[in-house]
């Protein structure tokens, strides 16, 4: 197919986002299944996507395996760009800058305010030394849970919800141009839909310079009603891990239950990742994106 599409950077992305009320797509991955799904989907739907890896999947992968390999999806699709999320060490974080991530994610939620502020300050010096167009995503308030199914009840305290003020403190004193945010989101699919707290979302709003786009974590679990009120709220960017490891996990189980003769590995993963693709391309519509670039 032939397309015409002119390649835009992620901030100016993120801002046009914010401005016509829609949200970019965050995808995590931990394996070349999981990256050829969203890439697909991405491409289908004509949508930008971040794609995600947490330190422990970073470990896995190799960070400069991940930048060649965006590298040469590039050509296929343009608009993707690879996000090194939930890195709470700041070396990890330098290692991802220097390996040529697009974009570093530093959560420093467990440490001190001050002292969250001071090393995310830090990661976005080395970032834009590194890389001017580089994009840097804070984190303010206590995001419980982790990426898995649970059947456990998490307690979550207002206490650790992000301050709207903290909030535009903390962005204006460090400059990253993301920013995640506890508004009642949980890691993983839990017991309790999340409730979503969105009037401090829009307070957040409204505090934070337009500048920084605010971004909506543990996306899995959330219906689509408040998703969809949560980008209305100012979200504009949310990220998806969970779904698709379950989805993944079982369509794998399925697939080696109903296929015992078979050991073509790929054979064995098409219907699984495809399925994942589906499941993304939904998220993208969900989020408005299709058709942004
Ligand atoms: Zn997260």
């Amino acid at each position: 197919m032939l397309y015409v599409s002119c390649f835009m950077l992620l901030k100016k992305i993120l801002t046009k986002a914010s401005k016509e009320g829609w949200a970019v797509g965050h995808f995590n991955v931990s394996n070349l299944e999981l990256l050829k799904a969203v890439v697909e989907a991405a491409k289908e739907s004509q949508s930008p996507v971040m794609i995600g890896t947490s330190e422990g999947e970073r470990e896995w992968l190799g960070v400069k395996n991940m930048v060649a390999l965006i590298k040469v999806y590039r050509q296929d699709w343009p608009h993707i760009f690879l996000n090194a999320d939930h890195t709470k060490n700041i070396n990890v974080a330098f290692d991802a800058i220097e390996a040529g991530y697009d974009s570093v994610h530093f959560d420093g939620s467990s440490l001190s305010i001050s002292e969250n502020i001071r090393q995310t300050r830090e990661v976005v010096e080395r970032a834009r030394n590194k890389n001017i167009n580089m994009s840097v995503e804070g984190e303010l308030g206590y995001l419980k849970g982790e990426s898995q199914l649970s059947n456990q009840k998490i307690k979550i305290n207002p206490a650790d919800y992000t301050d709207p003020e903290a909030a535009a403190e903390f962005a204006e004193r460090t400059g990253v141009n993301r920013l995640a945010i506890a508004i009642g989101n949980i890691h993983g699919i839990n017991l309790d839909e999340p409730r979503l707290d969105f009037d401090r979302l829009r307070k957040i709003r409204e505090a934070v310079s337009e500048n920084v786009a605010l971004v909506l974590h543990a996306g899995s679990g959330i219906p689509d009603a408040d998703i969809k009120r949560a980008i209305e709220s100012g979200i504009s960017n949310i990220h998806i891990s969970t779904e698709l490891r379950v989805l993944f996990k079982q369509g794998l189980e399925q697939s080696l239950k109903s296929n015992p003769g078979e050991y073509a590995l790929y054979k064995l993963e098409k219907e699984v990742v495809r399925s994942v693709q589906d499941l993304i391309r939904q998220k993208l519509r969900l989020f408005g994106s299709v058709g942004r670039v």
